[in-house]
């Protein structure tokens, strides 16, 4: 890293794309770590680290978006397609209640016969049942997207409808990578990345929260990478800052089409070290124990500050992911890494409506 840059991190200043490039092709891994460490320094003790216990309870695998890199999917009429009822969801949720989570995601797919006055129903009652215990994540931009579009109804309105369900968050997940040149290789059926932005915009001024994320370790180009990074640090100027975190994890390629290897730990250490610097108007930067175990508690020395510790997620188990529910000895390795671990409640709504 530059002295130039290095003052202007140290002093607030901002990080330039070809910067980004550069520090990530010369950078060594100390020039990462410094880079991102000063970024992370602006909102967190260096010695502090937050989690909590999460669960992403799948609500249903049938999609139709058929995604190259998706292990989880089934077709409509395909061997094996599920739909949960609401006491089979419910179920599922008291079962990870049982062993600590306090935040559960709701994630499916694009089931081309759930309209979205089906799932304000489904949520209003999850949260009537639930909502004393747990903080929920109610589908994701993508899955919105959808629903949306087989609803006939704009993102704002079906955003709205949900709010007035009782949804308080649908996160920023589905992104993988957001550049057009990558949706039109594995996702063609997904979305375009505009479009994508359009609906979390809908969804901040619906004022519902939403969350930045992204997934690395297909066969994207550091081009690739940067436009994801570039236009996603672009729209959270342009919301105010509303979305708290950024996660980034990696591509699974265990029974799916695309196939390939997995990222090195090494690879996604650096990578959310950039990510930490570029982003600086993101608070959070969260390291994904779900896909990288224990190894991704090393990720605090590199820039994230807030980890989720998981105990369910079809998608990824179904890609390669393993889970430990030894809470106890994942709380250890981050203090082993010299991070004090406190636990934490769900972070406040930002919103722009
Ligand atoms: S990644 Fe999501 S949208 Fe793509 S096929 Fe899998 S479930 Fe469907």
């Amino acid at each position: 890293m530059s002295d130039a840059l290095a003052d202007r991190l140290a002093a607030g200043g901002r990080m330039t794309r070809d910067e980004a490039a550069d520090l990530w092709r010369r950078g060594d891994d100390d020039a990462l770590r410094a880079a991102a460490m000063a970024v992370r320094g602006r909102y967190h003790r260096p010695d502090e680290a937050t989690w909590l216990i999460m669960a992403i309870v799948n609500y249903t695998n049938v999609c139709v978006a058929k995604c190259d890199y998706c292990a989880f999917y089934k077709l409509p009429k395909q061997e094996g397609a599920y739909l949960l009822s609401f006491e089979q969801l419910s179920e599922r949720i008291q079962g990870v209640i049982d062993v600590g989570a306090t935040l559960v995601g709701f994630n499916g797919g694009f089931h081309p016969e759930v309209r979205l006055t089906d799932y304000a129903t489904l949520f209003e009652r999850v949260n009537a049942r639930f909502g004393h215990q747990i903080e929920t994540y109610s589908l994701t931009v993508a899955e919105l997207m959808y629903a949306c579009k087989v609803s006939k109804t704009s993102y704002l309105d079906g955003a709205r409808m949900l709010g007035d369900a009782g949804v308080r968050w649908i996160t920023g997940g589905g992104a993988e990578v957001l550049d057009d040149a990558f949706r039109r290789r594995h996702s063609p059926l997904k979305y375009k990345v505009e479009d994508y932005y359009d609906c979390q915009a809908a969804i901040l001024s619906a004022g519902l929260g939403s969350t930045a994320t992204m997934v690395i370790g297909f066969d994207e180009s550091l081009d690739e990478r940067l436009n994801h990074l570039e236009r996603l640090r672009v729209f959270q100027d342009s919301v105010g800052g509303a979305l708290p975190s950024f996660l980034c994890w990696t591509y699974k390629p265990w029974n799916t089409e695309l196939g390939g290897a997995e990222v090195s730990a090494h690879e996604y250490l650096r990578w959310l070290a950039l990510s930490r610097a570029f982003l600086d108007n993101i608070p959070h930067v969260r390291t994904s124990v779900l896909t990288r175990n224990e190894g991704a508690l090393r990720g605090l020395a590199w820039g994230a500050d807030d980890f989720d510790l998981p105990c369910e997620d079809e998608v990824t188990q179904k890609a390669g992911a393993t889970i430990s529910l030894d809470f106890e000895a994942l709380l250890d390795v981050a203090r082993a890494e010299g991070f004090r671990p406190i636990h934490r409640g769900p972070w406040p709504v930002r919103a722009t409506g």
